[in-house]
C-alpha cells in the first residue's frame, strides 16, 4: 500500500482508510489534529511512544530546516530512520544550568524499526535500553 493509494482510500471514507493505516500511526491533518487519513499532503506520522505516555511525530517531508526522517510506508510494521531523538527541560543543549527547569528534564531516544521500538541507553525514563512493539494508538486520545 503506497502513501498515494491511501490518500486515494481516505477520500471514500474514514474507516476504510483507517483500516488501512493500521491501528498503530496517526497523520497530523490540516487542522494540527491527529488523524487517520487526509486527503491532502502527508507530511507527518505520530505514534504513541510508551515510556513518555505522548505522542512523537516524525516529520516525513523536508521543508524549513526541520528534521526529516524516511519512512518505510508499512503500517503494521513501520520503520524510521535516522533515530528520534527528544531533550527537554535541562537537557536541553545550552539549558543545563538554566533555573527556570529547576534541575528537571529528560531525554527520549529511540530507533523504530519494523515495529519495534529500540530505546538508547541515554533515554532518562525506565524503558531506557529496552526493545518493545510498538503500541497501538490509545483509543481514547484524540
Ligand atoms: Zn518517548
Amino acid at each position: 500500500m503506497t502513501l498515494s493509494a491511501v490518500r486515494k482510500v481516505a477520500l471514500s471514507g474514514f474507516m476504510d482508510a483507517m483500516a488501512l493505516v493500521g491501528t498503530k500511526l496517526r497523520n497530523i491533518g490540516p487542522s494540527g489534529a491527529y488523524e487517520v487519513n487526509t486527503a491532502g499532503p502527508i507530511s507527518a506520522w505520530a505514534h504513541w511512544c510508551p515510556a513518555c505516555a505522548e505522542v512523537h511525530v516524525y516529520n516525513v517531508v523536508r521543508e524549513g530546516g526541520r528534521a526529516c526522517w524516511g519512512f518505510n510506508g508499512n503500517f503494521e510494521k513501520p520503520s524510521f530512520s535516522p533515530s528520534m531523538l527528544i531533550r527537554w527541560g535541562n537537557k536541553v543543549p545550552g539549558y543545563e544550568n538554566n533555573p527556570h527547569f529547576n534541575g528537571e528534564g529528560g531525554i527520549c531516544h529511540y530507533f523504530l524499526t519494523d515495529g519495534r521500538i529500540s530505546y538508547c541507553g541515554d533515554s532518562t525514563h525506565e524503558l531506557s535500553g529496552q526493545t518493545v512493539d510498538l503500541p497501538d494508538w490509545p483509543k481514547d486520545f484524540l
